[in-house]
């Protein structure tokens, strides 16, 4: 018989064929003749013993040691594939490569970040992480370069191009710090450039280069190919045309599959509208499979870029509708905006005191830990808890302000204004903020005891129509059926109240009226 494990013949015979535990009935064609004649015996006993059962203990699932030769080619199909279970996706194989780059501490650390950072205050629901979302977009990169590949052969997609698309979809969230997009705006300017640094770590640390190789990749190449799906060009120059270096230009709709910059249409969106729908639950129109089904390179002012059906206009309408609803409901949530702020008011305060640990015994803190990624895998949402179970009193103040939110005993919200223009309301309300309004001081008031907010929400192009950046593979003119709205963005200005007593929020609403009279020339009725 041959052993399903590791595709070898039992060279004992005849196999005494017995079941083992009834957990592992599946696995009931073993003898255990053969088991204690085959490599597979340590693992599997090591299974039988492990409440977790982890597939890290059959490396030679992960093709590791056994395998076909088009397993170790890395081909779609994967001997003893590696299948998740994802609420979104169901049943998902992964290639053994990606198996590795995940079962790594760099990659786990994601585990301990929230997709949607504070937005878990507001929304019970939405505790899902930044693992289960890479994953989900690594699966879903793969699906639609194969698509392309299968209906347009004539564009030479390599089984090793799938790969590198495979990686970028997996690894384009490493860079993310703390509450996710809380700590970008705070110490991180951008974390795709933290993704790429924190993917270059990933590989050294782990000596996963060799593995690449292994499975038909070039290093030297692929992994700029993969930063730059990731992040753009790594250099920019007026010159050349053609400014990436990891795909020549004929391929230059790869790039356009997980990070898209000429529309934003990418599998990154796709997985977190449809995972962040779930996890919110608020319902998702948009059908990604419909775009898979679709979707198809042509040529566009002379680049190959991907397009759909003409018939999906209204799918793609959806989909920054459902976006759009997601930042109103979910994302710029007032409740959220303020918890969040909150948040960031505490890791300013407790920077200087959180120490870590990075490479060559070099200590930072929480601002600076993204510039060695040592101690950047250190660094996830546990700093809060950190802060929050502290008794130092160097982090009294931070701390002082993370039980406010777990207590509830978060800043009023006065109210908020659309302005008539967008643009400037930020500097003009900050500027307003400077000097106290009459009665404020005799009420115990200062400006500093009010936050002013300025939320922005667009339709994923600032005041653009963002479909009108799509390119049909039809000759029809777009017929659009709904939310055609002549303006894609719009502006709130909020200012809440820190002294959340109600008799003083009365003075929060003056300042509102003042902040929204002075900046925007806006008269509120009342
Ligand atoms: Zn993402």
């Amino acid at each position: 018989m041959i052993c399903s494990l590791c595709s070898t013949r039992c060279l004992i015979s005849p196999p005494v064929v017995k079941p083992l535990k009834p957990l592992f009935l599946q696995h009931q064609l073993y003898s255990r003749a053969h088991l204690a004649s085959c490599s597979c015996y340590g693992y599997f006993s090591c299974l039988l013993n492990c409440i977790h059962v982890s597939f890290s203990c059959f490396p030679h699932l992960h093709g590791e040691t056994r395998g076909n030769e088009a397993e170790e080619r890395g081909t779609r199909k994967y001997q003893h594939p590696f299948v998740f279970n994802d609420p979104i996706h169901g049943s998902i194989e992964l290639h053994p490569l990606l198996i590795k780059i995940i079962d790594t501490p760099q990659f786990q650390r994601l585990r301990f970040i929230k997709q949607l950072g504070g937005v878990y205050f507001v929304y019970p629901g939405a505790s899902h992480n930044r693992f289960e979302h890479s994953i989900g977009v690594g699966y879903l990169a793969g699906k639609l370069a194969e698509a392309l590949r299968s209906r347009q052969p004539e564009l030479n997609i390599t089984e090793r191009d799938v790969l590198c698309v495979q990686i970028a979809g997996l690894c384009h969230d490493l860079g993310h710090g703390p509450f996710s997009h809380l700590y970008d705006g705070l110490f991180l300017p951008k974390h795709e450039n933290g993704s790429c640094d924190m993917l270059d770590h990933l590989l050294k640390e782990n000596n996963l280069e060799p593995v690449m190789e292994k499975y038909g990749l070039k290093p030297e190449d692929d992994i700029i190919f993969i930063k730059e799906m990731i992040a753009g060009p790594l250099q920019e120059s007026k010159e050349q045309e053609w400014d990436f270096k990891g795909r020549p230009e004929e391929k230059s709709f790869l790039y356009e599959i997980v990070s898209n910059k000429r529309n934003g249409v990418d599998v990154d969106k796709f997985d977190y509208l449809a995972r962040d729908s779930l996890y919110l639950g608020i319902k998702n129109t948009f059908d990604f499979h419909r775009f898979l089904q679709f979707a198809r390179v042509c040529e566009v002012d002379g680049r190959k870029t991907i397009c759909t059906r003409d018939i999906e206009e209204d799918n793609m309408y959806d989909l920054f509708y459902i976006r759009h609803r997601l930042h109103k409901r979910a994302y710029q949530h007032r409740v959220n905006k303020v918890i969040e702020h909150m948040i960031a008011e505490a890791f300013l305060k407790a920077d200087g005191h959180i120490e870590i640990e990075g490479s060559g015994g070099r200590m930072f803190t929480l601002s600076t830990a993204n510039e060695d990624m040592e101690a950047y895998t250190k660094l996830t949402d546990n700093v809060f808890e950190e802060i929050l179970k502290s008794s130092r009193p160097e982090l009294q103040e931070a701390r002082e302000i993370l039980q406010n939110i777990v207590s509830r005993k978060i800043y009023k919200f006065v109210g908020e204004r659309k302005p008539s223009r967008i643009g400037k309301a930020r500097l003009l309300a900050g500027k307003k903020l400077a000097q106290p309004l009459p009665d404020e001081e005799e009420n115990n008031l200062k400006p500093e005891d009010f936050e002013i907010l300025v939320i922005n929400m667009d339709y994923g192009m600032k005041d653009k129509n963002p479909v009108e950046h799509m390119h049909f593979y039809s000759k029809k003119e777009p017929d659009v059926a709904k939310i055609r709205t002549e303006i894609f963005s719009e502006q709130l200005i909020r200012v809440f109240c820190k002294k959340i007593d109600e008799q003083r929020l009365w003075f929060g609403a003056l300042r509102l009226r003042e902040v929204s009279n002075s900046s925007m020339g806006v008269k509120p009725k009342d």
